[in-house]
This record gives structure tokens, C-alpha cells and sequence, in this order.
């Protein structure tokens, strides 16, 4: 079985109770449909026993792969290594919590079949995640479809089945800062989607904390957007035309009136506060920008494997 017509790449981190479930259903499907494959689990430095389990499946199943990541490099990274081993002609990216239903791989096959290389699931609606969760990614993605060049879809995770011509795509786009969803928008070609309901984490918790949200929503915006940048300069335009103004307004003051200026306490300190807030954000904006610039130069590896059972079977 050198090129199974579909790969499956699984990002697990903790997910020792959802390994089983996930396979079978997985399995039914593919069985369905009769394709030949492959499903690459990626262990992306997971804590809890994952990797064992994950290890007993690959024993007894000759289609199950996998790939043990030095550490915990992060879910896009993850997703990354499964790609750059996938050699089906058609690859699918999946959670493995079950929160993107692989029932739906059928759906989005035929569709492909139609003739679209990416077809990606678009959530309708999203069940058991948090008020918080759900409004700041409602938030994020309309302004990144407002900011960028590209269409990035809303709403729209990684799920998703995509061609062999976008995988190869995505093996030439060296980023450390990964933003599959945009990069794969990005890249081009025939692109649909079908519609699903997300469904609740099977078992077990979150791997996205607030703060690798944060640093996901900033790699996005930097990576396929420099409005951001525009903003810093329009501001620093406007706030130096305002300045303009009251630097004349205070000449006048001073040489053509008699009105007392001890009182201009407050609208010194209140403009220093302002001009310090809006140069600090500012050079923070600019900062977001080089900190990735300076992650790229390094070209370092995007990850490390430990272990593999990809090539010895
Ligand atoms: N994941 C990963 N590395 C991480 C965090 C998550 O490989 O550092 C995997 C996780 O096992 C799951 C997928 O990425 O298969 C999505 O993660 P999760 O369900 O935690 O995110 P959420 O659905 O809450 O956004
Ligand atoms: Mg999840």
C-alpha cells in the first residue's frame, strides 16, 4: 500500500480516552467508502498515556501510523509533521476529540470527487464550549475576514479533506508560525465547503488555554495581514495633526493673550499619558510583526520526531 487514496492525520495531546472511539469511527467510515488509507497519529507531547495507546493500535492495525514529537510543539505543528507524512491522494485534517464528527469524511469526499481541491467543514453551530470561547473566535474571524487580502472562511477550523497538489503546496511554505486554515486559503485552487453542527469534546479537555488562542489569533493576523501596520501609521498621522493644532493654540495662548497657563497641569500630563499609551501599543504592533520575523530567520526544524513507525512497515 504505497499511496492509499486517503490519509488521515490525527493531532492527539491528552487524548488517552478519545484514541479508541475515534479509531473506530474512523474505521466505519473509511470501510464505507472503500478507500484505501492510512490515519497518521501525531502525539504531540502528550503527558497522559496516549502514546501508548496510540502504539497498541499501530500493533495491531497495519494502516494506523504514527508519529511521537519531541515535545510539545502545538497543534499546528502537529498537524504540520502529519502532513509532510501523508502520501494519500487525498488527506484529511481531523481533531482527535471528536468534536468534528468523521462520519462527515464521506461528505466532504464526494464533494471533492465533484471536482474541489479543499473542501473544509464550516461549523453551524458549536455545542458545549464556553460564552467566552464561542464570542472571542466569533470575534476573531470577522476581523480577520475584514483585515486580510485573502478570504479566510468564518468559522471554519482545520477539519477539512484537501487535495495532494495543496498538501505538496503546503510542504513549501517553511512558516514556524503556523495558520493552516489561512495558508491553505492562501494557496489557492478549487475550494467548497459543507456544513456540520459541532458536536462536544468526546472526553477529556482542551488543549487551547487562552493564552495559545491569543498567540494562534496574533500568528493569523500577522501572517496573511499588515493593516495592523497601516493603523500604526494612521494614527501616529492623526495623533501628530492633532499635536500640530494644540502646539499653535498654546503659541497663541502664550504671546497673544494674558490668560494665566498655571493651570495647564492637567493637559500636560493627560497628553504625555496619550502619547506614551499610543507609541507603547504601537511599538507592540510592530513587535508582534518582528517577533516572527525573528523566529523565521532562524530556520530552525518546525519540529523534532522521537519515534515513528512511518518507514519500517
Ligand atoms: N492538540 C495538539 N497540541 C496541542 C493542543 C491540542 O496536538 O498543544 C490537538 C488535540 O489533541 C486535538 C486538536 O489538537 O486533537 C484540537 O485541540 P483541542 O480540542 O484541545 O482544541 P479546541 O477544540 O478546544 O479548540
Ligand atoms: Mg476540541
Amino acid at each position: 500500500m504505497s499511496h492509499p487514496a486517503l490519509s488521515v492525520v490525527i493531532p492527539v495531546y491528552n487524548e488517552s480516552l478519545n484514541i479508541q472511539p475515534l479509531y473506530e469511527r474512523l474505521s466505519a467510515v473509511v470501510r464505507s467508502l472503500q478507500l484505501t488509507h492510512e490515519f497518521i497519529f501525531i502525539n504531540d507531547g502528550s503527558r497522559d498515556n496516549t502514546l501508548e495507546l496510540v502504539r497498541q493500535l499501530a500493533a495491531a492495525h497495519p494502516e494506523v501510523k504514527y508519529i511521537d514529537l519531541s515535545r510539545n510543539f502545538g497543534h499546528q505543528i502537529a498537524v504540520s509533521a502529519g502532513i509532510d507524512a501523508a502520501r494519500g491522494d487525498a488527506v484529511v485534517i481531523i481533531d482527535a476529540d471528536l468534536q468534528d464528527p468523521p462520519e462527515l469524511i464521506g461528505e466532504m469526499y464526494a464533494k471533492m470527487k465533484e471536482g474541489y481541491e479543499v473542501v473544509y467543514a464550516k461549523r453551524r453551530r458549536r455545542k458545549g464550549e464556553s460564552f467566552m470561547k464561542l464570542l472571542t473566535a466569533r470575534v476573531f474571524y470577522r476581523i480577520l475576514a475584514a483585515i486580510t487580502t485573502i478570504s479566510i472562511p468564518v468559522d471554519t477550523g482545520d477539519f477539512r479533506i484537501i487535495d495532494k497538489k495543496v498538501v505538496e503546496a503546503l510542504r513549501q511554505m517553511p512558516e514556524t508560525n503556523k495558520f493552516l486554515r489561512g495558508q491553505i486559503s492562501w494557496i489557492g485552487y478549487r475550494q467548497t465547503y459543507i456544513e456540520y453542527d459541532r458536536a462536544e469534546r468526546h472526553a477529556g479537555k482542551t488543549g487551547y488555554t487562552y493564552r495559545k488562542m491569543l498567540r494562534f489569533a496574533l500568528d493569523g493576523i500577522t501572517a496573511f495581514s499588515n493593516f495592523p501596520i497601516k493603523v500604526v501609521t494612521i494614527v501616529g498621522f492623526i495623533v501628530s495633526f492633532v499635536a500640530f493644532l494644540f502646539a499653535c493654540i498654546s503659541l497663541y495662548i502664550r504671546y497673544f493673550t494674558n490668560l494665566p497657563v498655571e493651570r495647564g497641569w492637567t493637559s500636560i500630563i493627560i497628553a504625555i499619558l496619550f502619547l506614551g499609551g499610543v507609541q507603547l501599543v504601537s511599538i507592540g504592533i510592530l513587535g508582534e510583526y518582528i517577533s516572527r520575523i525573528n523566529t523565521d530567520t532562524k530556520r530552525r526544524p518546525l519540529y523534532f520526531i522521537r519515534e515513528s513507525n512511518i518507514g519500517t512497515k
